[in-house]
C-alpha cells in the first residue's frame, strides 16, 4: 500500500505520493530507503529453490516472475497512474502511446464485433481500425465528435466497444462523455477514452463513467520529450482483460524509460497548469488578430466546446489549433519556417514549444474550413517570447 491509497488525498498530494511503497524503495537490510523506486534492470529472475519457484508459478502482477511482467520501477509507475485515476483497479504500460491504444481495441474486440470510433481521432489509431482491425473482422463506424447522446442511434447488438478521444486530435471538439458513457452503460456497451490532452489531473476520465483510460505518456506525463510510452488504466471488471492480452502480446517497458515517465509525473501539476496558463495568453492574443480564422482552444469562452468542457474539465492544457484566414499551404509554409523559438516536429506536452501543420482526415463530418490549420503545443518559455515569435511568423506571410 502507498500513502496515495487514502482516497481523501487530493490530485497534487497523489501525484507526489503514488506508487511510493515501502517495499519498492527501501530495505530493512540497507537499514533505510530512497526516494524513488532504483532503476530495476531484469530479464532473469532467481528462485530461492524449487519450492519458491513453484509457489510462484502463478505470479501475480506485483511480484518478481520474469523481466517481460515488469519490475519495481515498472509497478511503481503503473501504480502511481492508478492512483491518478479514481475508480480504477490498475494500470498497463506500453512502448507507446500507439501500443496501447491497439493492444486495448485487440483486447475487447472480436471477429464480427462492431467498434463505433470517434471522428476526430489521433490519426495513427485510425490506421490501426482500417488496418489490423479490419483485417481481423471488426466493423468499424466512425462517429461525429459532437454526436453525444445522439451515439444511442448507432449501436447495434454487435457493439461492443465506443471510443473517444476529447478534445479531437487536430480539430479539438470537447465531446459530450458523460452523455456517452452514460448511453454506453445503459446498452452494455464498454468504451474507452485517449486521455492525452487532459490527462486524470483535468478530467479524471473513470469518474465519468469511461472504463478504459488510455494515455500517450509520451506527452505531458513524461514531459521532457525524451521518453515513448503508453498506458492503459481500467476498471475492476475490464482490467484482468487488458492484463491477460498485454501478456500475450508480450508487451513491455524498460524501467529506464519508467524512472524517466515517473520523474515526469512528479512535477506535471505545476507543468500543467502553467502549459495551460501560457497557451490560454497566446491563444487569446491569436483571437485577437485579423489574420487568424478561427482558434480551436476550448478554454476559451467563444469555442464551441467550451460549455462542456467548463462543465466536466478542471482545467487546460497547452495544445490546441488555429486557422491562418485567407492563406494557403505555402503562406501557411513561410509562416512556420519564420518562427525560431517554435521546434517543427510531432508529439507534444514536451517542456518546449513545437508547431505542426495539421491537415484533419475525416470520413463521417467533413472538416470543412478552406484556411489552412497550424498546431502549437505551448511550452514552459516566457509567453511574451512566444508571442513575438509568432509575430515574426506573421510578418513572413
Ligand atoms: C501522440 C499521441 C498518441 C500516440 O502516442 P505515442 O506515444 O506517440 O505512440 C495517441 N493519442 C494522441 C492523442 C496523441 O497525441
Amino acid at each position: 500500500m502507498s500513502k496515495s491509497d487514502d482516497e481523501n488525498l487530493r490530485p497534487a498530494t497523489r501525484l507526489v505520493q503514488g506508487g511510493r511503497r515501502p517495499e519498492w524503495t527501501g530495505d530493512p537490510r540497507l537499514g533505510g530507503s530512497v526516494v524513488n523506486p532504483p532503476v530495476w534492470r531484469a530479464s532473469t529472475i532467481l528462485y530461492d529453490n524449487m519450492a519458491d519457484l513453484a509457489a510462484r508459478g502463478h505470479a501475480t502482477h506485483d511480484k518478481l516472475y520474469y523481466g517481460r511482467r515488469g519490475t519495481p520501477t515498472v509497478w511503481a509507475l503503473a501504480d502511481a497512474l492508478t492512483d491518478m485515476e479514481p475508480g480504477a483497479a490498475g494500470t498497463l504500460l506500453y512502448p507507446s502511446g500507439v501500443a496501447a491504444n491497439s493492444a486495448g481495441l485487440l483486447a475487447l474486440l472480436a471477429p464480427g464485433d462492431r467498434l463505433l470510433m470517434v471522428d476526430s481521432a489521433y490519426e495513427p489509431t485510425r490506421a490501426f481500425c482500417n488496418g489490423l482491425l479490419a483485417r481481423y473482422g471488426v466493423v468499424i463506424t466512425y462517429y461525429d465528435p459532437l454526436i453525444g447522446a445522439g451515439i444511442a442511434d448507432l449501436i447495434t447488438p454487435q457493439t461492443k466497444l465506443i471510443f473517444l478521444e476529447s478534445p479531437g486530435s487536430l480539430t479539438f471538439e470537447v465531446q459530450d462523455i458523460p452523455a456517452i458513457t452514460q448511453v454506453a452503460r445503459d446498452r452494455g456497451v464498454l468504451t474507452m477514452l485517449d486521455n492525452t490532452w487532459a490527462t486524470p489531473l483535468l478530467f479524471p476520465a473513470l469518474a465519468h463513467g469511461v472504463d478504459v483510460a488510455m494515455m500517450s505518456l509520451t506527452k505531458y506525463v513524461g514531459g521532457h520529450s525524451d521518453a515513448m510510452m503508453g498506458s492503459l488504466t481500467a476498471t475492476k471488471a475490464v482490467w484482468p482483460r487488458l492484463r491477460g492480452a498485454a501478456y500475450q502480446l508480450g508487451q513491455a517497458v524498460s524501467p529506464d524509460d519508467c524512472a524517466f515517465v515517473l520523474r515526469g509525473l512528479r512535477t506535471l501539476d505545476v507543468r500543467m497548469a502553467r502549459h495551460g496558463e501560457n497557451g490560454l495568453t497566446v491563444a487569446k492574443w491569436l483571437a485577437a488578430r485579423a489574420d487568424v480564422g478561427r482558434v480551436l482552444h476550448p478554454a476559451l469562452p467563444g469555442d464551441r466546446g467550451h460549455a462542456i468542457w467548463s462543465r466536466d474539465f478542471a482545467g487546460t492544457s497547452g495544445l490546441f489549433g488555429f486557422t491562418l484566414k485567407g492563406a494557403d499551404a505555402a503562406a501557411r509554409a513561410r509562416f512556420i519556417d519564420a518562427l525560431t523559438l517554435f521546434g517543427i516536429g510531432f508529439s507534444w506536452g514536451g517542456y518546449e514549444s513545437l508547431v505542426v501543420p495539421s491537415d484533419p482526415i475525416r470520413t463521417a463530418t467533413p472538416w470543412s474550413d478552406p484556411d489552412p490549420l497550424v498546431r502549437l503545443s505551448i511550452g514552459l518559455e516566457d509567453p511574451a517570447d512566444l508571442i513575438a515569435d509568432l509575430t515574426r511568423g506573421f510578418a513572413a506571410i
